[in-house]
């Protein structure tokens, strides 16, 4: 095994014995927390190394650093998640790889990733994504969006053609009332989840805890934990 491989088994181990402990303290099964590497600023032969040792979830947020990686990666059973903020005009080429969109934060976005699964003739899993620091028209950094916003936003994607919706996710806020309090930021979300779910009973999808906050996640009811800097290293470039 190449050093590099060791590490990111080793990396792999050390989340994996987070994971089950946050299920154990949460009285949760381990089979409900779906790991979702996040592989953004590291290369191609990362990717394939995580594949090699049984990562099946990998995600990225920048198009123009996804698309090739994704085609190096092409010989590996690989389910690719797109996380970051998406613009419409990268919608066509987001397709060609990414099997669910974390990011749909507004009606524009929901026609154009519509539009762009029709003419691929496939079907594409969409997570509306939640800005829990957000006031109604506040700015809004990471994108996503205003919790009252969500509920018009699903139902339009539930009635798209080629989108399936699959649920909701949030990244603790870095300021408002949130901020330093990811606990209840993820429990607002299992809320927005909930209430969600009365009109969508197969939208049972809560993306949401990182690295620094995934116990926090999963204690609130996270279904998916989003992970990159605990399995891959500190990334050298910001992001
Ligand atoms: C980078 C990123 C992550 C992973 O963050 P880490 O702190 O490195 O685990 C999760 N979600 C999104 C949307 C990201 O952009």
């Amino acid at each position: 095994m190449s050093e590099r491989k060791a590490q990111l088994a080793a990396n792999l181990a050390g989340t994996e014995e987070r994971i089950a402990s946050a299920c154990v303290a949460a009285g949760r099964a381990r089979k409900e927390v779906t790991l979702v590497v996040v592989t953004k600023t590291y290369p191609a032969s990362d990717v394939r190394l995580l594949s090699e040792l049984g990562v099946e979830h990998v995600a990225e947020n920048r198009d123009q650093d996804a698309a090739p990686k994704a085609a190096e990666c092409a010989s590996h059973s690989l389910t690719w998640h797109f996380v970051g903020q998406l613009q419409t005009n990268k919608v066509r080429s987001v397709l060609g790889y990414a099997d669910y969109v974390h990011s749909v934060d507004r009606l524009r976005l929901v026609n154009a990733l519509s539009a762009e699964a029709l003419r691929r003739e496939r079907e594409v899993g969409c997570l509306i994504q939640v800005a829990l620091d957000s006031e109604a028209g506040a700015e809004r950094g990471r994108g996503g969006a205003a919790p009252e916003e969500v509920e018009a936003l699903a139902d339009a994607v539930a009635e798209a053609e080629g989108l399936r919706l699959e649920g909701v996710m949030a990244v603790a806020p870095l300021t408002g009332p949130y901020q330093g309090q990811p606990r209840a930021a993820f429990d607002r979300l299992t809320e927005i989840a909930s209430s969600l779910r009365e009109a969508h009973p197969a939208a049972n999808m809560v993306s949401a805890g990182m690295s620094g906050d995934l116990e926090e996640a999963i204690a609130a009811g996270a279904t998916h934990v989003r992970v990159g800097t605990a399995v891959l290293g500190v990334r050298s470039r910001l992001r």
